[in-house]
């Protein structure tokens, strides 16, 4: 069932969406690495523990690393093949990360633990959540929270709505765009599955509406489940932020600090909505996921990548840089993370890798703040950018959190309207971080 009206939040920013070089780019699947980089924490929580030795023989699917308590996912093999080596390992977050690393055997075999039930949604919630936690997924549209720990909300908190976050605001990527396009009976099938363990009757999937062809398609195949609403939303940057969706799809708020459980809601991205229907009807692990390759390559594409790929394999696969790369990008340029070498593997919440040439990065020249309130009108959160910025800069920590910092949900609206590009986000993330650290 279609929900005709068109809804969005308070603030937000429109950049240019850039979505045009590969929102008709067909899934391809990229041929096999020669080896693939796994960290063993790719999640937020606490870090798996490895479970396999130098010299394993491994086949894709097999797991490698055990969860490391509730808040925390094992890992699998990616393709099969020898287990090289046990070390750190450059991350995308910058750091050296323990790791595993295998060399491929070229064959591809997949472990004998992957099989169909085709009764899937006769196994109980508990099964189900089971198998989740099995699969070692963690949220794919970048958040990367461990999904089993997400579907168990503690049991005074009642949940009666579940949000499937297909909005994909970010510019430049269409991974989710293509898999809601080319996987959407999993998608949907997933989410039954999702509501089923929340034991919910009201699910629905907001699709920012630049993606029609997406809308109609999620909206043709839910249709026999009335109890599912595809709902369009206006365009407008950061549409898929938890908080921002809950209120566009129903007017509800998320108080300060607290988590969307709170309201009665929970959310999920398509991708991983994807990854649940794989564990519980094939007990298909994560080991594989969808990246958008735009920017300065020869050939912008959406690929489907086994987890640990490096990124140079991507780069090599679509015809290498066109010109020299002034930044690489993990995700989208609004909120991802900055790369420093092309050995950093892609792990389960990297949506997409984005190269800017040098004239599309812009010069940053700072100056004096202006007093001209733009953060603060378009703040998603309804912060004050600027004041908690200048604590910051001061290193007026507590004032800091006085001031809300930790609402702050890092999306850049606040740095990206600055007329004097004073860089607020990574002032206000650092804050975050002081503070936290204080807390310890
Ligand atoms: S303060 Fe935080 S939430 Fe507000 S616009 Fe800046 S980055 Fe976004
Ligand atoms: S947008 Fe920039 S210049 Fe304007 S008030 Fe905020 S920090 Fe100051």
């Amino acid at each position: 069932m279609l929900t005709a009206l068109k809804r969005s939040f308070k603030g937000g920013v429109h950049p240019p969406e850039n979505k045009k070089y590969t929102e008709s780019k067909a899934i391809e699947e990229i041929p096999l690495p020669e080896k693939v980089i796994i960290p063993l924490q790719q999640h937020i929580g606490k870090p798996s523990k490895a479970i396999v030795e130098k010299g394993a023989e491994v086949k894709a699917g097999d797991p490698i690393s055990e969860a490391g308590g509730f808040v925390s996912v094992p890992c699998h093999a990616s393709i099969s093949g020898t287990v090289k080596s046990i070390e750190p390992h450059i991350h995308p977050l910058g750091e050296k990360i323990p790791s595993v690393i295998i060399e491929s055997n070229g064959e591809d075999q997949i472990s004998d633990n992957i099989t169909f039930n085709s009764d899937y949604m006769s196994l109980s919630g508990e099964e189900m959540k089971n198998l989740i936690y099995g699969a070692g997924i963690a949220g794919m549209g970048g958040a990367t929270f461990p999904t089993h720990v997400k579907l168990s909300p503690p049991p005074e908190k009642k949940i009666n709505t579940v949000i499937l976050n297909g909005a994909e605001c970010e510019p430049y990527l269409t991974s989710d765009h293509r898999l809601m396009l080319e996987n959407t009976e999993e998608i949907i099938e997933g989410f039954r599955i999702i509501m089923k363990i929340l034991d919910v009757k009201r699910g629905i999937i907001g699709i920012e509406n630049n993606k029609p062809d997406s809308i109609k398609k999620m909206e043709d195949i839910s249709a026999k489940f009335p109890e599912i609403s595809v709902v369009s939303l206006n365009v407008k940057y950061p549409q898929g932020a938890e908080k921002q969706l809950i209120y566009a799809l129903t007017k509800r708020k998320v108080p300060a600090g607290k988590l969307p459980m709170e309201v009665g809601c929970i959310v999920q991205n398509v991708g991983t909505a994807k990854a649940v229907y794989d564990a519980v009807a094939y007990k298909r692990p994560l080991i594989d996921r969808i990246v958008t390759v735009a920017g300065c390559v020869t050939y912008q594409k959406n690929l489907k990548v086994r987890i640990g790929t490096p990124l140079q394999h991507l780069i090599d696969y679509c015809g290498g840089f066109e010109g020299s790369p002034k930044k690489i990008i993990m995700g989208g340029p609004m909120m991802g993370l900055a790369l420093h070498s092309l050995d950093t593997p892609v792990i389960k919440g990297t949506s997409g890798i984005l190269m800017l040439r040098d004239d599309q990065v812009s010069a940053v020249k700072t100056t004096a703040c202006l007093n001209c309130g733009k953060c603060v009108e378009i703040c998603p959160m309804n912060l004050m950018p600027n004041i908690i910025a200048g604590f910051a800069k001061y290193e007026r920590w507590d004032d800091a959190k006085d001031a809300f910092a930790l609402d702050c949900i890092e999306c850049g609206c606040c740095s990206y309207i600055c007329p004097a590009k004073i860089t607020l986000v990574q002032n206000i993330k650092y804050a975050k971080f002081k503070i936290m650290e204080d807390s310890k």
